[in-house]
C-alpha cells in the first residue's frame, strides 16, 4: 500500500505543526475580508490555527493573524472568529462522543 503524506500546516500563534484537516483556516478574501474557513475552500491568502480557544486568544493579542494575513483585523472581526471557533469546537467535539 502506497503511504499518502499527511500534509501539515503551522498554527500561527503555537507554532505547532499539525495535519491540515485538523486546524482552522483564516482566510482573507481578495475583498478584504477575514473569516473561518471552515469548508477548505475559499480562495485567498490563509493563516492556520488550532481548534483552540487559548491559541486564537494568543494569536488575536499578539497580532499573528493580522500579520499573516497582512492587514489590520478589527475587534468586531476578532469577535466573529472567537464565535466561530467556539461553535467549529462544539461541533468537532460532539462528533467524537
Ligand atoms: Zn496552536
Amino acid at each position: 500500500m502506497k503511504k499518502k503524506k499527511i500534509p501539515l500546516r503551522k498554527c500561527v500563534a503555537c507554532n505547532e505543526h499539525r495535519p491540515k484537516k485538523e486546524l482552522i483556516r483564516i482566510v482573507k478574501t481578495k475583498e478584504g475580508i477575514v473569516e473561518m474557513d471552515l469548508t477548505g475552500r475559499l480562495n485567498g491568502r490563509g493563516a492556520y490555527i488550532c481548534p483552540d480557544m487559548e491559541c486564537l486568544e494568543n494569536a488575536i493579542k499578539s497580532k499573528k493573524i493580522s500579520r499573516s494575513l497582512e492587514l489590520d483585523i478589527e475587534n468586531d472581526v476578532y469577535e466573529k472568529l472567537r464565535e466561530t471557533l467556539r461553535e467549529e469546537i462544539d461541533k468537532r467535539e460532539n462528533t467524537f462522543k
